[in-house]
Order: structure tokens, then C-alpha cells, then sequence
């Protein structure tokens, strides 16, 4: 019998080739009819045979092209209009806007044979894509996906391009990018002057890298600086231009085999590597290796990706193991994406500019992640995975949220699906907070998102809490930070409404008593949590002073434990710290003079680190505490915290812990023998914590989250420990554990809190 269905589709269906492949798919099942992109997602019509039509809705599900993601198939009878053809119609944008948009993905293996076939009309040329690869969301300023809403919209493409992209059976049909060298984008390399250098532009960029230049080099989602990693000088020099003296640097190789003659790979690793998200992986460094030491001089680890634009390919012909591909920016501020932007921001850096004409609208930077206990765990969430939603079990209303101050993301919610932004970075500028603003308009335009709700951190002094209380007309919800980091791998795990004990472990967040949290062991259930247990409050000499200079928090732990026989002690810190500085610190501690409280792990990491000799002033977040662990060995005995449960919440006391580290430091324990008792001790009182709480409240699912669980150790042990223990373990994975992760807690809380209040 014949019949005539619509079908609309939703999901990641535009960009992807959803609708030559509907077109093949329906002339394969003898149907009539047509496919049109909407603002929904995908619209069809087909008509046929009963069975016909079955077997073809079946198949659209099974077959689908690689990149493109089904959340739902909605279809309805209507009546036949006995047609004999199926076509694909242009764009409609009356509808409201519900399909997701795909990130950015790499290069295919079709478009990497051609670029390298001398036959080929795109042979060599840097920016080759079709509807299964290239860029996606970086280009973007409007939806639906179509030419227009992207930077390619002042590219005219030439008629050889053009007939691709009409031709439903072309790996190129409505490959919104399309571009030849007779019609799209290209390359040009200019010195720091921006003076033109008229050489082949990729052929002398490889020539200058490998005499040891500094080049920007225009991206995906931004700019990097590159520089050969073999290359020791060449890497002091960028380092010192670009103000980042110590923070490990990226580096990006042609291939596995290149990776693995400097680090050592697991199979998790490498497929890892091989995604089409093409992340930077951290991965043990090959004793043995080929680059230059100061790529990472604080850890045994090296963060590597493989090339992911055409581009990349071609450079990565030159002569060297690896290239560092750091980001294009000064120290902290955001990465740059204009050329007219890197040739100011960057002209101090680089020696010279590959730049390309196709502009960047949304800027993304590279994601990280490691792989622990046989899970990737992304640190950086951006390239590659954003604007793909977090799926939630239940939905709510529409909610932005405004994450934290560190390594700051945004959090746009609607339904169940939680849009957690790109890395936007540490909101201490003017340059990331304009940045940030950019980036909640623009989430709002691409997903016809005006949130009812603001939620914000309850730290009063971040920027991002300040901007949330400006804003009119909308109710605003504040949301405790460790709450939200409960929270945040709650949802990432689907399970908001367990009761569950959090253990949230970082170095600061806002208390409810107007301290800084850190050390938390909390009882989450949904919109309400507990304290029930913490790290006991020390000093923090100087404010955020104290977290910059770890020796500062050493002596903030010994005071105390030893009083003034402080000055007595020989201390790893007394030769590089004046007398007099550590009797100021004294001081201060002593009369309360600015020494907000702190009950953050984090910084009984950074005052270890100091008593050992290891970091007394660092230069980026947690340097310190990876440090501690860089050099920590497996031991048998650990250091005993005390636990005091005379009233809730309990508290955590390291004083212990550090009269033994002092004596150990005496009697000449190796330092990584006393990190190793250290990191253990840690997991014990932690596992101690948790049993306890268990048998009074008899809850025994647990949520770890916060930045202490990005030390692989910490976090492979508790997971493991606890589930020895009989526990349901929750920990992140594609959601950051860090302050990345923040804004997916706070949008959910500040749902449940909405739904409730309703
Ligand atoms: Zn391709
Ligand atoms: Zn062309
Ligand atoms: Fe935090």
C-alpha cells in the first residue's frame, strides 16, 4: 500500500551530509518525495510502499554519515500527493531553532588522499573539507548551517565547486566550506613588519621552523605559535617572549610512529589521539626522547596531538620530531583569531605570520585530557567537543550560568540538554571578560536560548559573579561552588536526584560562612547539600598572596604545630626565603592580620611542596602540588591525619602529618618518599571519611570532583579504594573535575531549585 509520511529530524543533522545521504537513501528505497534543512534540524517528506518507507526510517538511523548525532525521529501520515521524484530543497528559517550545530572535527582520510594526490585539483591546497570533515562551529555566526551564516559566505565558489555541491552523489554535495585554490581561502605568510614574503608561503614557513623561527600560525580556532620542539633555544625564546617560563607546552607530530619515539603510548591513548576531536593528550614522556627539555620541565609527561587541518598536514613535511603548537596569546589573556588582533597582540612573540583569509567567529581553543584508570578525563573541554550538549535525565527551564573565575566556561540550559561553552579562560582581564560576554551571545543567537534564570558563584569578588548581579529581569540564584562541582559530575553521570557523598577537593572556593572551602566531603541531594566533613581552616597569609607563594602556606601549617620554635627549624624554604619575610609571615598569622581562612587541600598540596624545597612561588595554578607529584614514589607507610567527630561538620586535622614530615625532612626521607606517604595518607583519611559517613547515613554512592582530582594518583587510588569498599564511584570524564566544570553544576542546581519552586 502506498503511503506518505513526514519525518522530522533532530540532532547534529546539518553540516554533516544529513541530506545528500537522506537523498541517496530514498532513491535506494524507490521514494518519492523531498529533504529540506530547518531550523528544527532536518524535514522530509518521502512516499512509497509501506515497507519501503519502514526499511528507509530504519536505516536512517543505522547508516547515518559518521559526524552527524540523532536525538529524535518525529514522524507523522499525511496525504499522498502521488509525486515521482525526490529532491532536496533549500533552507527554511521560519521554525525555532532546535538542532545542534557539530564542532569542529579533523581533516577525513578522502580529503588527506586527495591533498596528496599530484592528480588531484586540491592537491596540496591547506584548506580541502567535505560534509564529513573541516570546520563547523568556528566558522559560524548564525543558523541554520548554511553558507551564508559562515565566514565562507565572501568566498564565490568557482563552477567546478559549485557543481560538486550540487551534485547529490559528490562527497562535497552542500559542503557548506567548499573551497578550491581557483575560488577559496588562502594562505599568506607575512614577517613581523607585516611586510608580504612572497615565497611559497608553506614550503618557506617549514624552511624558517626549521631554522629555528618563531611563526603564528593562523588555525581552526585560533592562532598558535609554533617552533621546533627539538629545538632547546628556540623553545627558551618563545617561553620567555610570550611570558610563560614554566607551564608546559604542546606539541603537535605527523604521525603515531613520530609520538612514539618521544613518549610511551596505552591503546586508550592512542585512539585518543586518532579521534576526529584531536585532542591534546597528556601521555608519559619516553625517557629516551628527542625534545627539548624545556617543553615541560615540572613533569615526566608531554602533551601531544596530532595535526588536525589540512594545514598541518603540509607543515608537519618539515624536519622535526614535533612542533610546539602553544597558543597564539600573551600569557593569560585569550587566544587570538583575528589577523589584524595577532599581528598587534603577537608581533613581540613571533618572527613571523601565516595567516589565512577565511575569518574565525568563534574562538576554540585546543582541548587536553589524560587518560586515568582506563577513562579520558578532559581537563580542557573546547576543540572538537563544543557546542555538543551534555545530555541530562530531566529537563528545566532556560538557565545561564556563569561558572567560576579559573579556567571560566559558560553553562547554557534548556530542556535536558546542557550546552557547557568553550574554554574561556581566567577571568582576571578585560580581553577574557569581553571574551566571555561574547561567548554567552553568541550561544543564546545559535540556540534561541533567553535564559529565566542567572546562576552565578558565591564568591562575591569574581568577575563573573559581579557580571550575573547586573543583569535585570531575570531571577538571579546564587550557587555554592563545591556544590556545583558535586553537581557537575553528578549530571555528567546521570544521577541528579541520589543522595550521594561528594567529595569536593580543590584549592578555593566560596564557603556559605564566608571562609574558602576546599577540602570537602559533603551529603548532596539534589538542590540541598551538607557539610558534613572538612579539611580544618588554616591561615591564608596574604590572601590570594598565599596561594601564589606556597612557602607562605607552609609556614601558615607549622605555626600551629611548632609556635615560634619555627624559627629553630631548619627549613628546605630558609635559604631562598629572608628571615625577615618568614617573620612578617609569622606576624601576620599570629595578630590575624589579612588571613582569610581556608580549608582547600590544594593548599596543604602547595605548603608540602614548600617544606620539601619543591616550588615556593609558583608560576600557574597548582604548579606546586604537581610538582609534589611529579616526584612522589610508591611507599608503604603513610602519614596519619586526625579526625575529629566531636561535632558535624567533622574535621580533618594534618597537624600530625606535618610534625612527621618535619622529622622525616630531619632525618634525610627523601622528598619522594615523603610525597608518596603524603599522597597516601590523603586517600586514607579520605576512604576513612567516607566509611563513616556511610555508616550514619547509610548513602553509598560517591561524587569526586574539583582540581585535586586532575592528580592521576589521588584520583586513580580513591576511585579504586572506594569501590573495593562496596561504593558507586562517580568521577569525571567529559566534563572538566576542575572549575571548567562548574557552570553544568550551577545550571542544574539552580533547575532543581526552579522546579521546585514552581
Ligand atoms: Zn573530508
Ligand atoms: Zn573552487
Ligand atoms: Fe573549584
Amino acid at each position: 500500500m502506498k503511503k506518505r509520511i513526514k519525518a522530522v529530524i533532530r540532532g547534529i543533522v546539518q553540516g554533516v551530509g544529513f541530506r545528500p545521504f537522506i537523498y541517496r537513501l530514498a532513491n535506494s528505497y524507490h521514494l518519492a518525495g523531498h529533504v529540506s534543512n530547518t531550523s528544527a534540524g532536518v524535514e522530509l517528506e518521502v512516499e512509497g510502499e509501506d515497507e519501503d518507507i519502514r526499511a528507509f526510517l530504519k536505516a536512517i538511523s543505522v547508516e547515518k554519515p559518521p559526524l552527524a548525532l540523532i536525538t529524535s525521529i518525529n514522524t507523522e501520515t499525511i496525504p499522498l500527493q502521488h509525486e515521482k521524484d525526490f529532491f532536496i530543497l533549500s533552507s527554511q528559517t521560519n521554525l525555532q531553532r532546535q538542532t545542534l550545530i557539530s564542532p569542529d572535527i579533523c581533516i577525513c582520510n578522502d580529503c588527506l588522499k586527495e591533498m596528496f594526490d599530484t592528480k588531484d585539483r586540491r592537491y596540496l591546497y591547506p584548506f580541502i573539507n567535505c560534509t564529513n570533515c573541516g570546520p563547523r562551529y568556528t566558522i559560524i555566526d548564525d543558523i541554520p548551517y548554511d553558507r551564508i551564516n559562515t565566514s565562507m559566505r565572501k568566498f564565490k565558489m568557482c563552477p567546478e565547486c559549485e557543481r560538486e555541491y550540487n551534485d547529490p552523489n559528490n562527497r562535497r554535495f552542500h559542503a557548506e566550506p567548499n573551497a578550491c585554490e581557483t575560488c577559496g581561502p588562502r594562505l599568506f605568510l607575512y614577517n613581523e613588519k607585516r611586510n608580504l614574503i612572497d615565497k611559497h608561503p608553506i614550503r618557506e614557513t617549514i624552511r624558517l621552523l626549521e631554522k629555528g623561527y618563531i611563526v603564528a600560525i593562523k588555525g581552526l580556532g585560533g592562532f598558535h605559535l609554533a617552533v621546533d620542539a627539538s629545538n632547546e633555544k628556540a623553545v627558551k625564546r618563545l617561553r620567555k617572549r610570550k611570558h610563560r617560563e614554566e607551564k608546559p607546552l604542546a606539541i603537535m607530530s605527523k604521525d603515531l610512529e613520530k609520538v612514539k619515539s618521544y613518549a610511551v603510548l596505552s591503546s586508550e591513548e592512542i585512539s585518543l589521539l586518532t579521534s576526529p576531536q584531536r585532542p591534546i593528550v597528556i601521555v608519559p614522556r619516553n625517557p629516551s626522547h628527542s625534545i627539548a627539555p624545556s617543553i615541560a620541565p615540572d613533569t615526566n609527561d608531554v602533551g601531544v596531538l596530532l595535526p588536525y587541518t589540512p594545514l598541518h598536514y603540509l607543515l608537519m613535511k618539515g624536519n622535526f620530531p614535533a612542533l610546539v603548537m602553544t597558543s597564539g596569546n600573551l600569557s593569560e589573556e585569550p587566544i587570538c583569531i583575528d589577523n589584524d588582533e595577532a599581528f598587534n597582540r603577537l608581533k613581540h612573540i613571533a618572527d613571523y605570520f601565516l595567516v589565512h583569509n577565511r575569518d574565525i567567529l568563534q574562538r576554540s581553543d585546543d582541548s587536553v585530557g589524560k587518560v586515568v584508570n582506563g577513562k579520558f578525563r578532559l581537563i580542557r573541554r573546547s576543540r572538537g567537543y563544543v557546542p555538543l550538549p551534555i545530555f541530562l535525565e530531566h529537563s528545566f527551564s532556560t538557565i545561564l550560568a556563569c561558572g567560576a573565575e579559573e579556567k571560566n566556561t559558560v553553562c547554557l540550559l534548556k530542556e535536558n540538554q546542557a550546552f557547557l561553552s568553550q574554554h574561556i579562560g581566567d577571568l582576571e582581564n578585560l580581553e577574557t571578560l569581553s571574551f566571555f560576554e561574547h561567548v554567552i551571545c553568541h550561544l543564546k543567537r545559535i540556540l534561541e536560548i533567553e535564559p529565566r534564570i542567572i546562576a552565578y558563584d558565591l564568591h562575591p569578588e569574581y568577575l563573573s559573579t559581579k557580571w550575573a548581579k547586573e543583569i535585570k529581569g531575570v531571577k538571579l540564584i546564587g550557587i555554592q561552588h563545591h556544590h556545583a562541582h558535586i553537581m557537575s559530575c553528578l549530571a555528567e553521570n546521570r544521577d541528579i536526584f541520589s543522595p550521594v557523598i561528594g567529595l569536593a577537593l580543590d584549592g578555593t572556593g566560596y564557603g556559605t560562612d564566608g571562609h574558602l572551602w576546599g577540602g570537602e566531603i559533603l551529603l548532596v541531594k539534589g538542590k540541598e547539600f551538607q557539610r558534613i566533613a572538612h579539611l580544618s581552616y588554616y591561615p591564608l597569609p596574604g590572601g590570594n598572596k598565599a596561594i601564589k607563594e606556597p612557602w607562605r602556606m607552609a609556614i601558615s601549617y607549622l605555626y600551629p604545630v611548632f609556635g615560634e620554635e619555627i624559627f629553630k627549624l631548619s627549613l628546605n624554604l630558609n635559604e631562598a626565603i629572608p628571615k625577615k619575610h618568614i617573620q612578617w609571615i609569622y606576624q601576620m598569622i599570629k595578630n590575624n592580620i589579612n588571613c582569610p581562612l581556608s580549608s582547600g587541600l590544594g593548599r596543604l598540596f602547595d605548603a608540602v611542596s614548600a617544606l620539601l624545597g619543591i616550588k615556593l612561588e609558583i608560576a600557574y595554578s597548582a604548579q606546586a602540588a604537581i610538582l609534589l607529584e611529579t616526584v612522589r614514589e610508591d611507599t608503604k607507610d603513610s602519614y596519619l591525619f586526625n579526625l575529629n567527630t566531636s561535632s558535624i561538620p567533622w574535621q580533618i586535622d594534618p597537624r600530625l602529618v606535618i610534625k612527621k614530615i618535619i622529622e622525616d625532612i630531619k632525618d634525610q626521607v627523601p622528598p619522594g618518599v615523603i610525597s608518596g606517604k603524603f599522597h597516601k595518607g590523603v586517600v586514607n583519611i579520605l576512604e576513612k571519611v567516607c566509611l563513616l559517613v556511610k555508616e550514619k547515613t547509610d548513602i553509598n554512592k560517591i561524587a569526586l570532583s574539583g582540581g585535586v582530582f586532575q592528580n592521576s594518583y589521588i584520583l586513580k587510588e580513591m576511585e579504586n579504594c572506594l569501590k573495593k569498599n562496596g561504593f558507586v564511584v562517580y568521577s569525571h570524564s567529559q566534563v572538566p573535575t576542575n572549575d571548567a566544570g562548574i557552570s553544568l553544576g550551577q545550571a542544574v542546581i539552580a533547575g532543581l531549585i526552579e522546579t521546585n519552586d514552581r
